[in-house]
């Protein structure tokens, strides 16, 4: 099958509220644009260096997103045209978000990214540390990062059990989390939860947003 047949073969099993995000990290230009005249805008890369070099070549309508771990000294690179940056792992990361964005004029969307994989190398605060996070800082306070959810990834495993347990913690800890402590923001809504292999068990965990790569460009 070819790209644009796998996007619409991808869409068919998505909820008309479930956003897809295109994971174009070490995809050709020329593959992106195949995606991108499928009707696809919003991409998804984890490299600055390859986001940045693909922002400046491809068509500016494209909404990047921003899904792989993120130096602070890199920021500054995305911060002037990024959609949504899924994976802030750190308080200090944030605060590096909000002020490049400050010196710009932007206020920029970002996700905070949650550790529950069973793999020691991905990055995210842990599920029973956030709620002291969000107690000690207040992030609504920031004028220029706008916190709007949570992101996470299941463990690299065949049992299902253990995926739909994981993105449901996910999916309760982001419920806690809108009540306790973003109660009066409305925009505390995405769930970004949900790869090639497993994203129909994150949709039933209430992902509202699925990040596929490999079921688009066939590798
Ligand atoms: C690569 C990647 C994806 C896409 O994974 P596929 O299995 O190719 O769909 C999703 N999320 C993150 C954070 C990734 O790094």
């Amino acid at each position: 099958m070819n790209i644009a047949e796998n996007i619409n073969e991808i869409r068919k099993h998505l909820p008309s509220k479930v956003e897809l995000i295109c994971v174009s990290k070490f995809q050709s230009d020329a593959a992106i644009m195949q995606a991108y005249n499928a009707g696809e805008r919003h991409f998804g890369e984890s490299r600055v260096q390859e986001l940045c070099g693909k922002y400046e070549r491809l068509p500016k309508d494209i909404c990047w997103h921003f899904i792989g771990h993120l130096q602070t000294n890199k920021v500054k690179y995305i911060v002037p045209f990024v959609t949504l940056i899924h994976s802030v792992d750190s308080v200090n990361l944030l605060h590096e978000i909000e002020n490049q964005a400050a010196k710009i004029g932007r206020k920029i969307n970002c996700l905070l990214q949650i550790h529950i994989a069973t793999e020691e190398n991905k990055f995210g605060f842990a599920v029973d540390e956030l709620p002291a996070v969000l107690q000690q800082n207040n992030f609504s306070n920031l004028h220029n990062v706008n916190v709007c959810g949570l992101m996470g990834m299941a463990s690299l495993t065949d049992n299902q059990k253990q995926i739909h347990d994981e993105y449901n913690c996910i999916a309760e800890l982001f419920t806690t989390c809108k009540q306790v402590f973003f109660e009066n923001k409305n925009d505390f809504t995405q769930l970004s939860l949900g790869m090639s292999h497993d994203y129909q068990l994150a949709i039933e965990s209430g992902s509202t947003m699925v990040r596929i790569g490999s079921s688009i460009f066939n590798n």
